[in-house]
């Protein structure tokens, strides 16, 4: 995770770190370095250049005090931005609604939604002691149900009884209604994935939101796709009111672009990233021990 960057910025920072006095050029040849392990790491370009500006202006205005070099002033300067960047507060899932909280999962298929929604539910299940019902609405995908059953035996988490033919809407009515009536804390459901943003897969997600007043909406994406994640995660903010996102596959993706880019292109927060197809490999996502593990 971050490898390639966080092994690039470290390069930028040792010759930095050893200085006693640093004037504007050196910030400014510093950051033109910063610049390009950003867009090596595949950064969208917006989301760099402001990023330098932002580090560049305050470098060098900083008051210099004697407790610290001005090497590990800017230093201090780029961890602060980078945690800005990737969403600075720990953005947790807010379920604090008449039960069952809804939490809705959408995305793209193969961007791992089915197994999200089972590592959430287990999550919520162990960490928090909730009573959590999970239901597939994915009537496309040949087996997404059956997968969705034999995940949540494997997690000793409740899944909603499978009718054959039932529509995504009505197997939506009918979850709320079972998760009301039998006592439950949160409903996952677990929507269809489409090979592409289209807008059948669109209109389905927003009638499935009204009827199911969704206490978080989590788009999952796959972190190795880079910036299309970020391009996806664009398109379903247009349509669809997102709470958060969850980027899968970090344990295979060195360079961290979409999880850079994510906050500022979208406005979503990222609230979990997965980090291996096991079903604990799930991690909330803190920006700030994010940008202490790219800087080391
Ligand atoms: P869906 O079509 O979006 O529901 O995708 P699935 O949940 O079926 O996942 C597709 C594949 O991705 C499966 O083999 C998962 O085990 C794998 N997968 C999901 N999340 C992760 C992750 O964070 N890391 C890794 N390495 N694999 C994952």
């Amino acid at each position: 995770m971050f490898e390639s960057l966080s092994d690039r910025l470290g390069g930028v920072f040792e010759k930095l770190r050893g200085r006693g006095a640093l004037g504007e050029a050196d910030v400014r040849t510093a950051m033109r370095e910063v610049r390009v392990a950003l867009l090596e790491a595949d950064v969208a370009l917006p989301v760099a250049k402001d990023f330098i500006a932002r580090v560049t202006e305050r470098a060098i205005g900083a008051e210099v005090t004697k407790s610290v070099t001005p090497g590990q002033q800017v230093v201090k300067i780029v961890s602060d931005e980078l945690t800005t960047m990737l969403g600075g507060e720990q953005a947790d899932l807010e379920l604090a609604v008449t039960p069952p909280a809804v939490i809705m999962m959408v995305g793209l298929q193969g961007s791992g939604k089915t197994t999200t929604t089972a590592k959430i539910a287990r999550r919520l299940k162990e960490k928090e002691r909730k009573k959590v019902m999970m239901a597939s609405l994915d009537v496309n995908r040949p087996a997404a149900q059956e997968q969705l059953r034999v995940l949540g035996e494997q997690v000793d988490v409740a899944t909603l009884p499978i009718i054959e033919g039932q529509q995504p809407v009505d197997i939506a009515k009918r979850a709320l209604q079972a998760a009301k009536l039998q006592g439950f804390d949160v409903l996952m459901l677990d929507t269809a994935g489409r090979l592409h943003v289209d807008q059948p897969l669109m209109s389905e997600m927003q009638a499935i939101g009204e009827i199911a007043a969704p206490a978080e909406t989590l788009l999952v994406v796959d972190a190795l796709t880079g910036q299309d994640a970020v391009n996806v995660a664009s398109s379903f903010t247009e349509q669809v009111p997102l709470t958060g996102v969850v980027l899968t596959r970090m344990d295979g993706d060195a360079r961290g672009g979409a999880a850079l880019s994510m906050r500022a292109v979208t406005g979503r927060p990222i609230k979990f990233i997965g980090t291996g197809e096991k079903i604990d490999a799930l991690e909330a996502f803190d920006p700030e021990r994010v940008s202490g593990r790219i800087l080391g």
